[in-house]
């Protein structure tokens, strides 16, 4: 069997323009237009570019992007006074504070400091509740899009084996919670967990967010089993050559040897272009879902868990 590619650039530019078509119904309608804020503080590299690309598709779905840069060595008291001042702005019905914050910021005291409607990662701990008790919520960007594209591929989960490989807060643990809301059988593995490749091979459905590249190898994975590899590793590629300096080139990898487990997979997500383009569009998505939240106004249909 050669498993389906679940194209996620073209399921994100899918999302992205739902969410466009509907924030320029709202601006006609109610003559409203969502804000997102994203504040980064410092200079990483990696973090620039992530706040370049969501600020560049805020504007292009039609919503007003505000960002603050702060210097590396900001207090948290200065960085807690922004996080109050666009609490209590109007205009913004995201805020997403970059991380990881420098080492003398405390995270948690900064997401948590976040008004949990305007808290658009998901990540305050009341939304980390409500989703954990099948309340309505913010529900985290990333795990949303996996379980979206879940279920564009199988309509209904209900009744599904799905194992989830990882239980960070960002990504394993919100996702077993969402395959729950679905009505799946959930495992959650990690790295203590006793013979992986067993419990993997029970699953239908496979969510790998571990950060090793490759370690999931197709013979783990059930014939027709549905794999959405969530992993975003660099590995060296001397296949492509060498860099101006003479370093060896490299190239992204998924936590799924994707060659092997595409032979036995029913469905598989690719890495580059599976999972992360699905990212920034669900935070484009939770915008929207905040600022009709926000307004009173119907949420939108399809973009929320
Ligand atoms: P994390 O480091 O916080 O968590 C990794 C988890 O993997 C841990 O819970 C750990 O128990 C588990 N683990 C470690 N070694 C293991 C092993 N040998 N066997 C089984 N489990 C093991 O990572 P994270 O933030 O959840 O991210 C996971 C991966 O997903 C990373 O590659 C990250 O870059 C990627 N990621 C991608 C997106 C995206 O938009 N596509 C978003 C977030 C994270």
């Amino acid at each position: 069997m050669v498993a389906q590619v679940i194209d996620g650039k073209a399921f994100a530019a899918k999302v992205r323009a739902q969410v466009a078509d509907q924030v320029a119904k709202l601006k006609e309608q109610s003559g409203i237009t969502p804000g997102l804020a994203v504040v980064l503080v410092g200079e990483d590299p990696a973090s620039q570019v992530y706040v370049r690309s969501k600020g560049k598709q805020t504007v292009e779905v039609g919503m007003n992007s505000y960002e603050h840069k702060l210097e590396v060595d900001t207090s948290q008291a200065d960085l807690l006074a922004l996080i109050d001042q666009l609490n209590a702005d109007p205009a913004v019905h995201g805020i997403l504070v970059q991380l990881p914050l420098p080492k003398h910021l405390n995270e948690d005291l900064v997401i948590n400091a976040i008004d949990p409607a305007k808290d658009v990662d998901g990540f305050h701990i009341s939304n980390v509740g409500l989703l954990g008790t099948g309340q309505k919520s913010m529900v985290p960007c990333t795990p949303l899009g996996c379980l979206m594209m879940l279920r564009d591929h199988h309509g209904s989960l209900s009744g599904m084996d799905a194992v989830v490989i990882g239980r960070s807060n960002i990504v394993g643990k919100p996702m077993a919670q969402l395959l729950l809301g679905d009505s799946c059988t959930v495992t959650i593995a990690h790295s203590r967990t006793k013979d992986l490749p067993d419990v993997v091979r029970r699953a239908d459905i496979v969510v790998a967010a571990v950060g090793r590249a490759e370690m999931v190898p197709g013979a783990w994975i059930k014939p027709g089993a549905t794999v959405i590899d969530v992993g975003i590793n660099r590995i060296d590629a001397p296949e492509k050559g060498t860099n101006e300096d003479g370093s060896v080139k490299t190239r992204l990898v998924g936590d799924v040897d994707y060659a092997s487990a595409a032979q036995t997979a029913g469905a598989i997500t690719p890495v580059p272009g599976g999972v992360g383009p699905m990212t920034i569009a669900c935070l484009l998505a939770n915008t929207l879902t905040a600022c009709c939240r926000a307004n009173k106004l119907p949420e939108p249909k399809g973009l929320t868990a």
